[in-house]
């Protein structure tokens, strides 16, 4: 069987050029290819799930990346995968620090569903130190991330960090 389409899931909080990388490549293998984006209500997030989904569709339109189907999902990824058809799950790979995170969740989503290819891209040097936390604390210290960001990225968190400034001075913090 030949494996056309996949998910790939993250929490895209928000999406940076190292997550795009990964997309344009793993596009040139599945020509079906869902970006589903994690709503999980224990891991705090600078940004709403519904943010992040516009976010991440607005940065795909900016770089020219069209026909990605941008999806949420909660609980098991392998559950997403299964209700939307695919067969491979794409994942990134920076540092050694992502290997034994990531080697354990392939193995974990094997076990339950073994159906499903783990596939990693390994990231553009460029990108290799590139992460949404850094993008965040930069801009938060008033950084400019034009080289980390599209550009409606930037929009977005600048407006975000600024709307949190202005809630954390209204409590008197
Ligand atoms: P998660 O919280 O699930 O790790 P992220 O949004 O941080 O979600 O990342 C999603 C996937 O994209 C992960 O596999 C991560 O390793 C990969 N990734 C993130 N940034 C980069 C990058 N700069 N280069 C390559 N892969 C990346």
């Amino acid at each position: 069987m030949t494996i056309t389409s996949a998910i790939y899931p993250g929490s895209f909080d928000p999406i940076t050029y190292g997550h795009i990388d990964i997309v344009r490549r793993a596009k040139k293998l599945f020509p079906r290819l869902l970006i589903a984006i994690v709503a999980n209500p224990n891991k705090s997030t600078l940004f709403t799930i519904e943010e992040r989904m516009k976010i991440t569709e607005a940065a795909l339109a900016e770089v020219g990346l069209d026909g990605i189907q941008v999806i949420s999902y909660a609980g098991l990824l392998v559950n997403c995968a299964k209700e939307h058809g695919v067969s491979a799950i794409v994942r990134g790979l920076r540092a050694n620090s992502d290997f034994d995170y990531e080697f354990q969740m392939a193995l974990t989503n094997r076990d339950l569903a073994p159906q499903f290819e783990s596939v990693f891209f390994m990231t553009a040097g460029t990108y290799s130190f590139l992460s949404s936390s850094i993008v965040k604390e930069v801009c938060s210290y008033g950084g400019d991330v034009s080289a980390f960001v599209p550009e409606s990225v930037k929009k977005a968190l600048e407006e975000k960090l600024a709307e949190k400034r202005a809630e954390r001075s209204s409590a008197g913090e």
